[in-house]
């Protein structure tokens, strides 16, 4: 071999090296590297490496069209606007926190109304419910039951997402499990904030008794309810859609309650979005076009609504 073979032969063996190292290098720094600096290494930003825990945390955010209850002096009652409290009864206890309701004064307005929607979130019937409430721009109220919450956090979170308000209608909705006792519907309610927290990052202060308070609360619930800082919310326009009603009929019975003009100040309607209220959601669209048409104003409950009676 030759003075210039062997000279083209080193360089030939020391840029095959090179050439190793170079595509060598990357893998050894993935494989070495923990998950979120990976993430950097392959160019994406670190906030978007996917997540272990699929709950998201989006509390307090301003794209939410929310008012949160934090003890925050420049977080004042927002008028109109759905509460959320960034605490649960628990964390309110621990910290010494203030549990009561604020004193807020009640809205009456000249013609108001409170859509309000109970035993969801449902897979089938509350999507087009929310998809109907945007389509008219107006905002509504749901009491969500907590083991149906669980299954549907992505229904949940939409709902919240898009500024309607969230409360608490039990864990399990079963009326000889629920009314043992004021401490057994208290249980159910701490529950469920809990599965509402996980999945939207705030909890309710708005709660609503399956089949109405009238007739299961004693004086100990009340007192309870009161205690805590949960605001009982009951209805004064039935929709009458938790039998095999029509659309139709549905519709029949509101237009037919709202001739009690009393009620024109704050009117809170019943509906259902849960399994089996289609003809609810049918109902929907002509519901809103009433009140519409009558110039009514759309609020979601929060301390400032009245009581029903
Ligand atoms: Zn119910």
């Amino acid at each position: 071999m030759n003075n210039t073979s062997r000279f083209f032969h080193t360089v030939c063996g020391l840029s095959a090296i090179c050439l190793l190292l170079l595509v060598s290098s990357p893998l050894a720094l993935l494989a070495f590297a923990d998950f979120n600096s990976s993430a950097s290494v392959i160019g994406l930003p670190l906030e978007q490496a996917p997540s272990q825990s699929t709950a998201i945390n989006t509390s307090p955010n301003q794209n939410v069209d929310a008012y949160y209850i934090n003890e925050n002096p420049d977080n004042p009652p927002t008028a109109a606007k759905p509460v959320y409290d960034v605490f649960t009864v628990e964390e309110r206890q621990a910290r010494g926190l203030v549990l009561e309701v604020p004193k807020v004064s009640q809205y009456y307005g000249e013609k108001v109304v409170y859509l309000t929607f109970d035993d969801g979130p449902d897979p089938e019937n509350t999507p087009v419910i929310l998809d109907i409430l945007k389509s008219n721009s107006i905002k509504a109220t749901f009491f969500v039951v907590g083991n149906e919450a669980e299954k549907y956090p992505d229904i949940l979170r939409r709902i919240y997402q898009e500024g309607h308000a969230i409360g608490n209608h039990s864990y399990n909705h079963v009326y000889r499990d629920l009314y043992q006792s004021a401490n057994s519907y208290i249980a159910q309610l701490r529950h469920t904030d809990d599965v509402i927290k996980k999945a939207i990052g705030v909890r309710p202060r708005i709660s609503r008794a399956p089949g109405g308070s009238a007739g299961s609360f004693t004086k100990e619930y009340w007192g309870a309810l009161n205690k805590l800082g949960y605001i009982e919310v009951g209805w004064n326009i039935s929709s009458g859609d938790a039998s095999s009603a029509k659309a139709n009929r549905i519709l029949n019975n509101i237009v037919s309650q709202m001739e009690n003009k009393n009620l024109w100040s704050h009117a809170i309607v019943l509906m259902h979005d849960g399994r089996g209220h289609a003809e609810t959601v049918k109902a929907l669209t002509d519901i809103i076009k009433y009140y519409k048409e009558r110039k009514f104003e759309f609020r979601v409950v929060n301390f400032e609504t009245p009581a029903p009676w």
